[in-house]
């Protein structure tokens, strides 16, 4: 008999839809939801709030030792999945603004910024019955994980995605910007020394071009009840 994967890794490249497959699988499976972007996003929101030198590296990972990131409940219904609070302040946008686009990936590849953050993402991931997200899940964080979701999707259509999100949100946006700017964190994220962008070798890839968000998770959710799946096919 089939036993449901306790741990769910899911990695992939900037706005492959991630969250919201990770979002809609737990709530499904009354897991744990843990977006591990957001700890990333939050040290660059405070390193610039701060106004440190993004490329002192020594600072960088001083601050993320040092500061407490709160993943709290959503407490508004402003389309947001949960609040985010550094040094009691409720961050959960502000961590969205393109200045944190832009510089997010320099500090997620600074390997003291990572320790920092994995050990705390790795802490809540044992506990099991969760679905983490992000980029090194599989690969670093969870290797246990049962089961690895690799989530693509071409780049053209991930910036049509973050685009069409930021309208929706009542925000202004420049397709060509985004594309621009999505390519660009791909390119640090897969290349950079520590904990680089790529699937795990028992993972499942998915690639979501021309599927709905619905599609992607009746996807997944199949293959949290057929875990034989081969690893590390194109599902
Ligand atoms: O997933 P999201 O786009 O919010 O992640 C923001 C950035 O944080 C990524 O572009 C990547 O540089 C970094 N990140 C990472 N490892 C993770 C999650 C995010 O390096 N596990």
């Amino acid at each position: 008999m089939n036993k449901k994967p306790e741990i769910i890794a899911i990695d992939g490249p900037a706005a492959s839809g991630k969250s919201t497959l990770g979002r809609r699988l737990a709530d499904a499976l009354g897991y744990l939801f843990f977006d591990t972007g957001v700890m990333y996003r939050a040290v660059t929101w405070l390193a610039l709030h701060r106004g440190l030198n993004l490329a002192d590296e020594a600072a960088v990972t001083a601050l993320a030792e040092q500061t407490a990131i709160d993943v709290r409940p959503p407490s508004r219904d402003d389309g947001r999945m949960y609040d985010i609070w550094v040094d009691d302040r409720d961050i959960t946008w502000e961590i969205r603004k393109p200045e944190v686009d832009r510089n997010v990936s320099l500090v997620a590849s600074y390997g003291g910024v990572r320790r920092a953050l994995s050990a705390q993402q790795r802490r809540i991931g044992m506990r099991g019955r969760v679905v983490m997200v992000g980029r090194d899940i599989g690969t670093v964080v969870l290797p246990e994980a049962d089961l690895k979701i690799y989530l693509d999707a071409s780049a053209e259509e991930r910036a049509r995605r973050r685009y069409e999100e930021i309208l929706s949100r009542g925000g202004e946006a420049d397709y060509d910007q985004i594309l621009a700017a999505v390519r660009r964190r791909d390119e640090i994220d897969s290349t950079r020394d520590v904990a680089p962008l790529r699937p795990a070798a028992d993972a499942v890839i998915v690639n979501s071009d021309g599927m709905d968000a619905t599609q992607v998770f009746q996807r997944a959710l199949a293959l949290c009840v057929q875990p034989e799946e081969k690893p590390n096919g194109v599902a």
